[in-house]
């Protein structure tokens, strides 16, 4: 059984955040879902948060701590999408998810991680995507972004791998979300036939890893990118 802690997940409102805190909370932690919009779920500790702006973050998780205690577990799960061939992507679309994607996943991890190196255990969770190696046709920023957070977890898992901390990454590949209910039909399609498994996932499939990555169990698996995305990736 693991031991409660403070588990933090941005964007915890809907799709796979919510997802994920919904199994973080029945893994038996107390759960803070960070959000800007919307609602979370019920027994999911409300905290509103715009992680584009720095105060905003950083007073989200005072309050946390100060609610609940020390945060143990950081799931960096929110980001969005600007998506447009290179040649017609604005300076505002990549700075955009830019910010939002990565540098409102440091905002994040850096908060967290006092606490984490204060205790001695911390798990930090960043949840990636499938074209930060795989590419993305149109998602230049999207999977540079992306792509930088694997660099931020195993540089983060460096430096505090010796104090019980773990730092992580989950490539989802296609889940039934908002995010892919935007894409075309022929698309979704053209994807689904590279799909070993030959479906898109639930957000809660992408929870299940996550909550594996948060728990106890999983203190000697450190700078790994897990893939959740049926074959897609191949591991890469
Ligand atoms: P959704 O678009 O359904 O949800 C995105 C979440 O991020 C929302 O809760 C949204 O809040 C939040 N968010 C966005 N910008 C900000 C911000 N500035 N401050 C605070 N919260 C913000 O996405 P998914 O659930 O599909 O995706 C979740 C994560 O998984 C994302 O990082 C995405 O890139 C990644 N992913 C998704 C895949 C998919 O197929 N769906 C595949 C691979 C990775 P609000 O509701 O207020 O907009």
């Amino acid at each position: 059984m693991n031991t409660q802690r403070v588990a933090v997940v941005t964007g915890a409102n809907r799709g796979i955040g919510r997802a994920i805190a919904t199994r973080l909370l029945q893994d038996g932690h107390l759960v803070a879902g960070l959000h800007r919009s919307g609602e979370v779920p019920d027994g999911v500790h409300s905290v509103i948060a715009d992680l584009t702006d720095p105060d905003a973050v950083s007073a989200a998780f005072d309050a946390i701590r100060k609610d609940l205690g020390p945060v143990g577990i950081l799931v960096a799960n929110a980001g969005i999408t600007r998506d447009g061939l290179l040649i017609r992507m604005s300076e505002e679309d990549f700075g955009d998810v830019l910010d939002t994607n990565l540098t409102g996943t440091f905002r994040c991890v850096k908060a967290a991680a006092r606490d984490m190196m204060r205790a001695r255990y911390g798990r930090i969770v960043l949840i990636s995507s499938v074209v930060a190696t795989y590419g993305g046709m149109g998602q230049v920023n999207y999977a540079s972004a992306k792509a930088g957070l694997i660099g931020m977890a195993r540089s983060v898992a460096r430096e505090f791998g010796a104090r019980g901390v773990t730092a992580n990454v989950v490539c989802p590949g296609f889940v039934e979300t908002a995010m892919t209910a935007e894409l075309p039909d022929t698309v979704v399609a053209r994807y689904r036939e590279r799909i070993p498994a030959g479906r898109f996932a639930q957000p809660e499939e992408i929870a299940d890893a996550v909550s594996y990555l948060a728990s106890e169990g999983s203190g000697y698996v450190n700078g790994v990118v897990l893939n959740v995305d049926g074959g897609l990736g191949m591991g890469h």
